[in-house]
């Protein structure tokens, strides 16, 4: 194929209308199965449901154990289970481990404790220089680490899907859950951020 007809392509939008539309004339698409599918997708899975697992884990030893073992059990605690979720594995970083999620094949998550992967996530530049040169990607991204720090890359497969366990920031002893997962964000639990404490130091409210 042609550099000239791959520009010929149709743009994702007029695929989607088109492949929508033969579903449909074929009835093949159940009767509100999109508005459903679209209603998990915009309201059930969501980053916080990741952060507040992580916050559990944080304050109860008998959760992180779990999580540890079973990520999937653990998430199920929460009722944070579903497609893209059946076998989650949690990362637990340390003093001298970072680890950073990637799919280098697509974009896979796990959709109900991350959500849906950001753009860059999706890129193909991320996608083969995180697994390249994960430390210089990790600082251009905002995270520098010192050299002591290992960083260790997880490539995400079609069954299992990866959440990074964060080390709970200095500073946070006391808060509530409530406060400690609202420091925990997407990109958190792909491992290319740590949780941030306010510069103020107060927990947020
Ligand atoms: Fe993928």
């Amino acid at each position: 194929m042609s550099n000239e007809s791959i520009k010929a392509v149709a743009s994702a939008s007029d695929r989607a209308f088109a492949l929508s539309k033969a579903l449909q004339e074929q009835a093949l698409i159940p009767e509100g199965y999109v508005e459903k599918f679209t209603e998990i997708m915009e309201n059930d899975f969501d980053p916080a449901n990741g952060a507040r697992v992580v916050a559990r884990a944080w304050v109860d030893p008998a959760y992180r154990e779990l999580l540890l073992r079973d990520g999937t059990a653990a998430c199920d605690q929460f009722g944070y289970t579903g497609a893209q979720g059946e076998y989650i594995v949690a990362l637990q970083n340390t003093p001298t481990l970072q680890n950073v999620i990637v799919c280098t094949l697509c974009s896979c998550t796990a959709w109900p404790v991350l959500g849906l992967p950001p753009d860059w996530y999706k890129s193909f530049e991320y996608r083969s220089r995180v697994v390249r040169e994960s430390r210089t990607v990790l600082r251009e991204m905002g995270l520098d680490l010192p050299n002591e720090v290992e960083i260790r890359v997880w490539d995400t497969s079609a069954e299992t899907r990866y959440m990074v366990l964060p080390l709970r920031p200095s500073g946070t002893e006391g808060w509530t859950e409530a406060q400690l997962a609202s420091i925990v964000t997407k990109d958190v639990l792909i491992g290319i951020a740590r949780p941030e404490v306010p510069t103020t130091g107060t927990p947020p409210q």
